[in-house]
């Protein structure tokens, strides 16, 4: 019998996620669990490492450091591009997200942080990046994960397609 939290497992848990002012960012739904795969990176590290040996049924509050999360925010990141670069897009506002490409050819979140005339300020830092997380946590429970599950490293469930 798994009963406690280690690396191949799946974990479901029922979360809530404070920033440090205390609004909530993020939860579970009420009758549906994450699951994770411990060990995967599927959710941040400083979560992962907390909860490694806790029990099915165990609450944890757990507060995690920008660097075990989404990182400190990177002042190169943000940048001012000229309003051009937003073609067919008739009206830019504040919080506005667009998908963009990172150095490396990947996808990327730009967030607009300031407009001014032509001159557009974006932000391609995650929105969390630079926060302190906080997290409550109900480990629901605990099981093996299947040997596809192990490969793809991460949950396989029924809304799965391959
Ligand atoms: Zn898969």
């Amino acid at each position: 019998m798994t009963t406690t939290v280690a690396n191949d497992l799946v974990i479901a848990i029922h979360y809530c996620l404070k920033n440090a002012a205390g609004d909530i960012i993020d939860q579970s739904e009420k009758d549906q669990p994450m699951e994770y795969i411990q060990g995967a990176g599927n959710i941040i590290p400083g979560l992962e490492q907390a909860l490694t040996g806790k029990s099915i049924g165990d609450h944890c509050e757990v507060t995690v450091n920008p660097e075990d999360a989404y990182g400190m925010h990177e002042p190169q990141m943000v940048q001012q591009v000229p309003r051009e670069m937003f073609q067919g897009v008739d009206t830019i506002e504040v919080g506005m997200n667009f998908q963009s490409q990172g150095p490396d050819g990947q996808a990327m979140m730009i967030t607009v942080t300031a407009v001014e005339e032509d001159l557009i300020t974006i932000d391609g830092n995650h929105p969390l990046a630079g926060q302190s997380l906080h997290f409550a946590v109900d480990i629901v429970s605990i099981r093996e994960a299947t040997e596809d599950e192990k490969q793809h490293q991460h949950v396989h469930s029924a809304s799965c397609n391959h």
